[in-house]
């Protein structure tokens, strides 16, 4: 009689990966924007811009089979990995639970992430459809980390360090720029993944600002609303967010635009594009000033 060999999971082979899945009875989903980093020297590349010492938290989001947990876990730090398909969660509980410096954090790490510890470093092959949204949450509501480095589509590489008045700046670009100095680390072509994605993507560095940004809460839905339709001017688009936020007579609305835009020394006939991601700080905190003022007057 044969003897079965054994799979081994080689982390740099899509056949073995292939055949590691089938034996223990799992396939890839794709909705969940499995795609699995082959390059090794890639995987170490993005571990070493941590440069995250031993003993240090790290978040990991979307462990899958464990490629990058295992070097992260080499490296002395303390991982709290987050993964949504609970086959994979099964084969990472077996591969690591023996660590001590591992915890698991099973589920969608949308919902999941608010109750968890705070950590200083985050890693993430970021599953491409909650990508940009988690980064978003995360800044907005203050789970801020001292260096972030994360994959991504190209394309939303390009939103996170865009520079105003280029054509990929938007909200999300303003976001991470006040929180972070975002620098790219390396473009990795879309063979290096297993299945292979249509698009390639990229590895970025995010490193938190030194200086305190505080922002009010009417920074973000304003952020948002000024970049809502590209082709309105600002002033459009102000008005449009002070009308649905306060439900301000139109004249009271217009006022207020009106006097914003003065206060600010904008035409209003410009575009949000322009504005650099400091000055929609100053926007909202100017709004927050002139609102108690200007609404004395209406009913
Ligand atoms: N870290 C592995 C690597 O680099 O090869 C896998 C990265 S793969 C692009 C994304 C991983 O995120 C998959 O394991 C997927 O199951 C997981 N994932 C997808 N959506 C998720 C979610 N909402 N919450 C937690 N994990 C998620």
């Amino acid at each position: 009689m044969q003897e079965e060999k054994p799979i081994i999971l080689n982390y740099n082979s899509a056949s073995s990966l292939r055949s590691f899945l089938q034996s223990e009875g799992l396939g890839m989903r794709k909705k969940y924007g499995q795609n699995f980093l082959l390059n090794s020297g890639i995987r170490h590349a993005l571990v070493n811009a941590l440069e995250a010492e031993a003993g240090a938290e790290v978040w990991e989001i979307g462990a899958g089979l464990g490629a990058m947990t295992a070097l992260l876990l080499e490296k002395g730090l303390l991982v709290r990995a987050f993964e949504i398909d609970c086959g994979f969660s099964r084969l990472l509980k077996g591969l690591f639970s023996g660590s001590e410096n591992f915890f698991l954090v099973e589920g969608d790490v949308m919902k999941t992430w608010p109750s968890q510890k705070p950590a200083s470093y985050l890693l993430g092959n970021l599953p491409y459809n909650i990508a940009a949204a988690l980064i978003a949450d995360l800044i907005e509501k203050g789970r801020l980390f001292t260096r972030m480095v994360v994959t991504v589509q190209r394309e939303v590489a390009l939103r996170m360090y865009a520079k105003a008045g280029s054509a990929d700046y938007s909200s999300f670009s303003v976001l991470c720029s006040l929180f972070y100095k975002v620098k790219p680390l390396m473009l990795i072509r879309s063979g290096s993944f297993y299945p292979r994605p249509n698009v390639d993507s990229s590895g970025v560095l995010l490193e938190r600002r030194s200086e305190i940004v505080s922002c009010p809460d009417l920074f973000f839905p304003l952020l948002r609303a000024l970049f809502s339709s590209r082709r309105k001017t600002i002033k459009n688009n102000l008005s449009a967010f002070i009308a649905s936020k306060f439900g301000k007579p139109r004249e009271v609305t217009e006022k207020i635009c009106t006097r914003l835009l003065a206060e600010f020394g904008l035409a209003g006939n410009e575009r949000a594009e322009i504005l650099e991601p400091q000055a929609f700080l100053s926007l909202s905190n100017l709004l927050l000033e002139i609102l108690p003022d200007e609404c004395k007057h209406c009913r």
